[in-house]
């Protein structure tokens, strides 16, 4: 059976944490910063020794080819991106570009000859420095201008980082991939959760990436004068606004697990000891990977927050904030991913991802699956983020045998 080169990828992973290595043993490599560029010529520098070609598109991904001998054959794609948030960990990321650059130089060096171009591709600026899910929106041809306008890290932010990396808006807007011409998208990432390492299993195979909607709920009552007035007579939004955030988390545990809700933003007003809150401002988020459970959430929440406010004699208003669509991903990819597990002897379970990926972009034009790596303790963002050196081969190994059942 066919395994990665083990001491290659942990030393890889060794090599690429001291690019932007922070004091406290994470790294630091924010999109299109100092340190993301030389984390990605360093990439160059291994992909090129490998006898592997290299490519950077007009979205500044990059990428190692392994091609068919069909020029016209489809591309096979896996990888995750090198990027990553300010004070970060070593493997969020990294785990997942790195161990597709090491199926790639095993299957090279094994001499396999397959019907499909391989591409371990690290996708620009994943985690949102500048615009988020950049590289993978650009690649899927899902980036317009009017975005570009208005990125969530700042315009002159987003400006000097293309200047540095020798990219432009007119590149990143070109930068689109033709669907046909692909075969399917793969990720290895770390699950940034603790339900893998709880249940002390070796993989997590993802079958939808969580829609995420939002949501400001205003309950408004009177404002009175909080001494004088008897309980009995007072229109409390913030009572109104408590007890439905309490009946909220019981209702999504008990009626729609694995689901997600969180009130994370509460203004009550007026705002002082001695005067009952007349009016309460809350933000309201809830997730799940299907969108027909998302609209039963949604319907149900809604109908929770107008009882409540009857009950307190209050008026409700309701106005969508944002809504992020769910993904569900490609059932032949997670076939694969599952039978490549199998065929190791691996232990795995199904979930759910209730983070964002690049996969959720690249399951809108390919076939797309990701499978998760456990994180100890569920640490990500964080410096302390760690994968053990036996989990991330067999992901690794997981990685080559599904890109060798996908490639036929
Ligand atoms: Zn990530």
């Amino acid at each position: 059976m066919l395994h990665v080169n083990a001491p290659r990828l942990l030393a890889d992973l060794a090599a690429l944490a001291r690019i932007g290595a922070t004091p406290e043993g994470g790294v630091s490599r924010p999109a299109l910063s100092p340190a993301d560029l030389e984390g990605r010529a360093w990439f160059r520098r291994q992909v090129e020794a490998a006898g592997l070609t290299f490519h950077q598109d007009g979205a500044g991904n990059v990428s190692a080819i392994l091609p068919a001998a069909d020029p016209v054959a489809r591309t096979l794609l896996c990888g995750s991106h090198l990027d990553s948030v300010p004070d970060g960990g070593r493997f969020d990321g990294a785990l997942g570009t790195l161990a597709a650059l090491e199926a790639l130089r095993t299957i090279r060096e094994a001499g396999l000859a397959l019907p499909v171009h391989l591409e371990a591709i690290a996708f620009t600026d994943e985690e949102g420095e500048l615009v988020g899910l950049l590289g993978s929106q650009a690649l899927a041809g899902q980036l317009t201008q009017a975005g570009l306008d208005h990125p969530r890290g700042g315009r002159d932010k987003l400006l000097a980082g293309l200047a540095r990396a020798g990219l432009s808006e007119a590149s990143l807007l070109a930068a689109r991939r033709d669907p046909a011409a692909l075969r399917a998208f793969v990720e290895l990432h770390i699950e940034q959760g603790t339900r893998l390492i709880d249940a002390g299993l070796d993989l997590g195979v993802v079958t939808a990436i969580v829609g995420i909607r939002s949501v400001w709920l205003t309950f408004t009552g009177q404002a009175a004068h909080a001494g004088t007035t008897p309980l009995t007579r007072r229109k409390d939004a913030l009572w109104g606004a408590a007890e439905f955030i309490g009946r909220a988390r019981d209702m999504v545990a008990a009626q729609f697990d694995p689901g997600v809700v969180n009130c994370g933003i509460l203004h009550a007003e007026p705002g002082a000891f001695n005067i009952v809150p007349g009016r309460v401002r809350l933000a309201l988020e809830f997730r799940h990977g299907s969108e027909a459970t998302l609209d039963a959430m949604q319907t149900d929440l809604l109908a929770l927050a107008a009882e409540v406010a009857a009950r307190f004699s209050l008026s409700l208003a309701v106005e969508e904030a944002s809504r992020a669509i769910a993904a569900p991903l490609d059932s032949g990819v997670i076939a694969a991913l599952e039978a490549a597990a199998g065929r190791l002897g691996l232990s795995h379970t199904r979930l759910m991802s209730f983070a964002g990926h690049d996969t959720q972009v690249m399951s809108r034009i390919t076939p797309a699956a990701m499978a998760f790596v456990p994180s100890v303790g569920g640490l990500s963002h964080n410096p302390a983020e760690f994968t053990p050196d036996e989990a991330v081969i067999h992901a690794a190994d997981v990685l080559l045998h599904t890109l060798l059942i996908l490639a036929g």
